[in-house]
């Protein structure tokens, strides 16, 4: 059941719900929040919304054009577990205060465009997605930039990776936290709170375990949701995550490659399309996914370079996409093989559980445009009978080169990425689902973060260099 505005005056009212905290997404996937006490509330603001300055929101309006609007979802409601007094959250809708049209910027909206036009093709009417997003949690964290030095240094106290850090006394030996019960897995109190929490919040968790990286790593994994309910949920996520490690005085983060020769944090996204209640990546080909199915996948391994622009959206993104740490480097499938972009998970036989994994995406990613971007690669491919070939039951890290020839790579870093993105979007503005204005403006913001690093020596280069 979804609430209505009057049911959530009614929340308020009941609960002594003190202020209202209002939430949106910037660009990049960042939620941000405005916070107003529970008296100025009413159904008025339903409908005309809370004004704010867009200017200072990453990604979004310049200086002269920057009053927003920012209009509540009620749906979205919850009451913040960590805030004091007394906080109802719900999430936005931007509009432009004299278009009164909803903000080309505003990513939710791309979303929510996602969703209109799968039912517009008379495809499906559900695009499911269940993502895995895995995390870090650090006791201490440090790191600075300036113009001629970088360094960074994280500690945690479950196990080492940095053997200085090793030598101060005793840590879990290196890969001995992934899976053994407490007290090697120091992090399974906190999993268990952050769960509970998610819980209580309407985020169904079937699973949650350490996970490979030596020291620190998590996953937890969510049930899966309709496209925009599910990424919606995965701030709230994300907070959750956030929040609790807090308030334990650590510090939880989705960067991908932390830890150098470790794992690296993905975003494992499982996704299948229905319709009217019937899942139609379920068929008879092979690992029992329908022709359809077969068709997305084409789709989404055609379109890959350029869906990593929004799946892995970092410069940071590209240290994970190496062979060796269970992350893919390459665009084929697979049932079970976990070195593809795509896997077929055959753990159940029931039609109903059956979806891909796409193991490529990472946490980093805005999940409104990576799941539409998803969605829409995976439309092309079934709308165009894109097949995707031959599966690859291999493990491609062993492969030799003559095999590994004709199977395309996905990209090596994010300018890569970008360059893809730029000579290959047209699928993703059918419907005006995206937009070429949004595509710019993403492409370009990231290459401003490019250039920030391209400009600073690395540290590894004086090793490699300064002798030379
Ligand atoms: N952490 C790995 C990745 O980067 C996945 C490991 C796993 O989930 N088995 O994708
Ligand atoms: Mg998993
Ligand atoms: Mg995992
Ligand atoms: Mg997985």
């Amino acid at each position: 059941h979804k609430r209505t505005p009057e049911e959530v005056l009614t929340l308020i009212e009941q609960e002594g719900v003190q202020f209202v905290d209002l939430r949106f997404s910037d660009l990049l996937g960042q939620w941000q929040h405005l916070t107003i006490p529970a008296y100025e509330i009413s159904l008025e603001t339903f409908e005309g919304g809370r004004g704010f300055d867009g200017s200072s929101v990453r990604g979004w309006q310049s200086i002269h054009e920057s009053d927003m609007i920012a209009i509540p979802d009620p749906s979205t409601a919850f009451i913040d577990p960590f805030m004091e007094p007394k906080t109802l959250v719900m999430i936005c809708d931007i509009y432009d205060p004299v278009t009164r049209e909803r903000y080309g910027r505003d990513t939710r909206y791309v979303a929510q465009k996602a969703e209109q036009y799968l039912r517009q093709t008379g495809i499906g009417d559900t695009a499911y997605f269940g993502p895995e997003a895995e995390f870090f949690i650090f006791d201490s964290v440090e790191f600075g930039t300036g113009s001629n030095y970088a360094f960074w240094r994280v500690d945690s106290e479950e196990g080492w990776w940095n053997r200085e850090i090793a030598s101060s006394g005793y840590k879990i030996p290196n890969k001995r936290g992934y899976f053994p019960v407490p007290p090697l897995d120091k992090m399974s109190d906190l999993r268990n709170e952050m769960v509970s929490i998610m819980s209580q919040l309407g985020i169904i968790v079937e699973l949650h375990h350490h996970e490979v990286a030596t020291a620190g790593q998590g996953e937890i994994d969510i049930r899966y949701d309709s496209l925009l309910n599910q990424a919606d949920k995965l701030f709230v996520y994300k907070y959750v995550v956030r929040m609790v490690a807090y308030k334990y005085g650590k510090y939880a983060t989705f960067m991908p490659k932390v830890l150098p020769d470790d794992n690296g944090s993905g975003m494992h996204t499982h996704f299948s399309i229905w319709k009217d209640g019937k899942n139609l990546f379920a068929g008879s080909e092979y690992a029992g996914v329908s022709e359809l199915c077969l068709y997305a996948i084409g789709g989404i391994l055609k379109h890959g370079p350029a869906l990593t622009a929004f799946t892995n959206p970092t410069i940071n993104s590209y240290h994970r996409l190496v062979p060796g740490f269970e992350a893919p480097v390459r665009l084929a499938y697979s049932a079970r093989n976990r070195s593809a972009a795509i896997r077929i998970p055959m753990y159940s036989q029931s039609p109903k559980a059956k979806r891909i994994e796409i193991r490529f995406p990472d946490p980093t990613c805005n999940p409104y445009l990576a799941f539409a971007a998803i969605l829409m690669a995976a439309i092309d491919g079934i709308e165009n009978k894109i097949h995707p070939g031959e599966p690859l039951d291999k493990d491609i890290y062993s492969l030799p080169p003559e095999e590994l020839k004709d199977i395309p790579q996905l990209p090596g870093s994010l300018e890569e990425a970008l360059k893809a993105l730029e000579n290959d979007y047209e699928f993703l503005l059918k419907g005006g689902v995206f937009t070429e204005e949004l595509i710019e403006t993403w492409i370009s913001y990231k290459r401003k973060e490019i250039d920030q690093i391209r400009f600073i020596p690395h540290p590894k280069e004086f090793e490699l260099y300064f002798d030379i």
